[in-house]
């Protein structure tokens, strides 16, 4: 039997309003998330990846076998990466980045602001349905960047500390088709002290 489990939300329903609705975050994170981690244990069970945390299966999605590659790429995508994106949500604080973090963005991109600017324009130009992306790269650099569908950093060498996801079932109940109001208003529930502990592990 699989180890995977889905990660119990740290936070009620309604602990990101008014910025994420309840109903979505109940939709999203008990329905939505349970079909990929689902579709996803049933397509590894009985493989060498079955005792794998998914994590590793998808930094090493190209030894997975041909005959399951896409839905692993899918589904173990779509469970690792809601599964980051509740932990790096939490009620709304006002928390910035500090410590090593908070260096790292000042010098990569200059302000916290020309960050959020780079990830909200990555966010937007994913046309579709895809993700941002703020990783730490082997070179232990920040980069920002969109992927498509469920794909992970992971598969591309790099380990993500933040995501966004933009996929319209993260958005469309409360926002409509106002993807830009929802990235924009996202930053307020973003889980700063937990992104900055990410990218402690990340850099270690
Ligand atoms: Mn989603």
């Amino acid at each position: 039997m699989s180890e995977h489990i889905l990660p119990p939300l740290r936070y009620a329903y309604d602990a990101l309003e008014p910025w994420i609705d309840a109903e979505t975050m109940r939709l999203h994170h008990d329905k939505h998330h349970q079909v990929y981690l689902d579709t996803f244990a049933k397509a590894i069970a009985g493989t060498a990846f079955e005792p794998l945390v998914v994590t590793e299966t998808l930094r090493r999605l190209f030894e997975v076998p041909e005959a399951i590659r896409t839905v692993v790429r899918n589904h173990g995508g779509g469970f690792a990466n809601h599964s980051l994106f509740w932990e790096v949500m939490a009620a709304p604080a006002g928390s910035r980045p500090t410590g090593a973090l908070g260096r790292a963005i000042s010098a990569s991109f200059g302000t916290l602001e020309a960050l959020t600017e780079r990830f909200n324009a990555a966010a937007m130009g994913q046309f579709g349905s895809g993700w941002a992306w703020l990783v730490v790269d082997p070179a232990r650099e920040l980069a920002v960047y969109n992927l498509p569908n469920q794909d992970s950093p992971l598969s591309k060498g790099d380990t993500p500390i933040l995501g966004l996801d933009v996929w319209e079932h993260a958005y469309y109940l409360k926002y409509q088709n106002r993807r830009a109001e929802y990235v924009k208003n996202w930053w307020n529930v973003v889980n700063w002290p937990r992104v900055a502990e990410l990218y402690e592990t990340a850099v270690r």
